[in-house]
């Protein structure tokens, strides 16, 4: 499954492609047991072939055809076998300004919008909350063939409603192994869950929001509100912490993708993504005619 077609600035990267001996879904998985977020390095470019940011875009560009072909493999054969084709789901999450707006555009964005179903979880809506809050969660699940992205997830609800206390401890304590079972349930009717932490340092979270504020073009990125949750900073990495621990299964594990280098993440994630599709060994699906019969009959239209 070569890329299809060679250009000077794919075969020099890869040449570097080469250098990358661990495939990521080994290097960035989160190893089971305590979970201490600041130990791990937001600034690590672990995996990466290149030698940095110059050479990010055309790494990452050079992706792009095995990703296309991958994923319309599985559209395909979501196409023709609904009921047996599995199906992706890529789940972002991570502080605000650390890049899951960025990672949909630049790596998810490589791949055939047709095959993509992609859903944002905000706060949930008036008919949301009459619901379970995995209900919206389930509805947004990918169908067959699909590769779904996940711009926050289920779990916001042990994240946000956690830190701001919108249910009790006792309700939000319950949710992990709900969440889990939930999981499990997706993973065995077919879908690959890849769980992507965007982990991004104290310190670029403030360069980014101040970023945002620099130039016109980036007001609309900038919410004020994001400032009360850098306030509770501490809080939430001892959410998410909990959350990456107590739900680090291994049939839905998390990745930890550093990211403070937005070069480095868009990368990584499309790295991850185009490893997780290698892994489910598509075959084109077979015709379900008989070719040469059609052949001559187009022949003869
Ligand atoms: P953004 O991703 O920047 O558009 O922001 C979406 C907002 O919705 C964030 O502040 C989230 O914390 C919030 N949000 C998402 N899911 C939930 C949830 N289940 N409960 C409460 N707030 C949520
Ligand atoms: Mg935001």
């Amino acid at each position: 499954m070569a890329a299809k077609k060679k250009s000077t600035k794919k075969s020099k990267s890869s040449g570097s492609k080469a250098r990358q001996v661990e495939p990521l879904s080994r290097l960035l998985r989160l190893p089971e047991g305590p979970v201490d977020l600041s130990s791990i390095d937001t600034r690590s470019t672990a995996g990466y072939p290149g030698t940095g940011k110059e050479d990010a875009p055309a790494l990452t560009a050079a992706l792009e055809p095995e990703l296309s072909d991958l994923q319309e493999r599985l559209y395909a054969n979501g196409r023709s076998d609904p009921e047996q084709a599995p199906s992706v789901l890529v789940l972002l999450q991570g502080m605000d300004t650390s890049g899951k707006g960025g990672v949909i555009r630049h790596a998810m964005g490589m791949v055939d919008p047709q095959g993509i179903q992609l859903t944002s979880f905000k706060q949930p809506s008036k008919e949301e909350l009459r619901h379970h809050y995995l209900w919206r969660i389930r509805r947004a699940l990918p169908d067959p063939g699909m590769i779904g992205i996940f711009d926050r997830s289920q779990y916001e609800d042990v994240l946000v409603v956690r830190v701001d206390q919108l249910v009790p401890v006792s309700e939000w304590n319950g949710r992990y192994d709900e969440i889990n079972a939930f999981e499990k349930k997706a993973v065995e009717s077919g879908t690959t869950i890849i769980k992507c932490f965007l982990h991004v340092s104290f310190e670029e979270q403030k360069a980014r929001l101040a970023a945002r504020l620099d130039s016109p073009e980036k007001y609309w990125k900038y919410n004020p509100g994001d400032l009360d949750a850098r306030a509770k900073w501490p809080a939430y990495q001892q959410a998410y912490a909990d959350a990456l621990e107590r739900c680090n299964t291994g049939y839905a594990p998390w990745f930890i993708i550093p990211s403070d280098r937005k070069w480095y993440r868009n990368w990584a994630v499309a790295q991850l993504l185009r490893e997780h599709l290698i892994g489910l060994d598509l075959s084109w699906p077979e015709a379900t005619f008989d070719v040469a019969a059609e052949k001559t009959r187009v022949a003869k239209a």
